[in-house]
């Protein structure tokens, strides 16, 4: 089987990515990283630029967030990760040296965005992740990762946080697993990271839907994490403290493939 992205060796297995959804202030931000956990998180995310659904929601707190994810980095070591939606985002993360940039399932629906980024990132040694696109496209998902390599971009990887359905079900997006399980098949050089949280939609099913991707030998996880949940200014019914996210992290079962 092919080799995946050496990226991945720099973390101990498996990955974990986690921190709010969104930004709010910088006193959230530094009081989330000091409640990780250090030895089990080793990526700190958050959103600064949020794409919602419906208008006049809040959008995120936008290019100052940068500033808070440098403390983060400086104060507690970790790597930092935020969404980026635009050829704009990507030039002021690259900027403020965002380690880890990931483009969001409402953008990987659309290949003029995914191109307008590859295009902003070209070259670039940062990580960048790309999210399923919200709808069950396989070839979707793929292409916006070709757009990217085809761009010199060397440290990919995708992550899978489930598909939009109509109907609901029990979970915000289903997950079907056979379309990332498809996605591993074809790319199996690219890291695999599961995100439960938009998944789930809720804190219930995140332990079962992590302990799912660890059976289907995933490469990490990003899962929500935030000092106030309840309280969260975006997706608060699926976020969770950092000290419940320690409990979910230590109860998992890790197969993995190289034992
Ligand atoms: C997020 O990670 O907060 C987010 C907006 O995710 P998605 O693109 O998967 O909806
Ligand atoms: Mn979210």
């Amino acid at each position: 089987m092919k080799a995946k992205q050496s990226w991945i060796n720099q973390f101990d297995k498996p990955l974990t990515i986690a921190g709010p959804c969104s930004a709010e202030s910088e006193k959230q931000m530094l009081e989330i990283a000091e409640r990780l956990n250090k030895e089990y998180v080793q990526i700190f995310r958050a959103g600064i630029w949020k794409p919602r659904t419906k208008p006049n929601c809040f959008e995120g707190v936008g290019a100052i967030g940068l500033n808070w994810l440098k403390k983060v980095k400086d104060e507690f070591g970790f790597k930092i990760a935020t969404e980026i939606a635009n050829a704009n985002h990507a030039k002021l993360a690259l900027e403020y040296d965002v380690d880890v940039l990931w483009i969001g399932a409402r953008s990987t629906v659309n290949p003029f965005t995914v191109q307008e980024i590859a295009e902003a990132l070209r070259d670039t040694d940062k990580i960048v992740l790309v999210k399923n696109p919200v709808n069950p496209d396989l070839d979707l998902w793929i292409g916006a990762i070709e757009r990217l390599q085809a761009q010199n971009i060397q440290n990919i990887g995708a992550i899978h946080r489930g598909f939009s359905t109509y109907k609901k079900t029990q979970y915000r997006n289903n997950p079907q697993w056979q379309i990332a399980l498809d996605f591993m098949d074809k790319m199996p050089e690219i890291p695999m990271i599961c995100d439960p949280s938009h998944i789930c939609g809720n804190r219930e099913g995140l332990f079962d839907v992590s302990q799912q991707a660890y059976n289907f030998e995933y490469d990490g996880l990003m899962i929500e994490s935030h000092n106030n949940p309840d309280e969260a200014w975006s997706d608060a019914s699926q976020q969770i403290t950092p000290e419940r996210l320690l409990e979910i992290l230590q109860k998992l079962e890790i197969r993995k493939s190289d034992d």
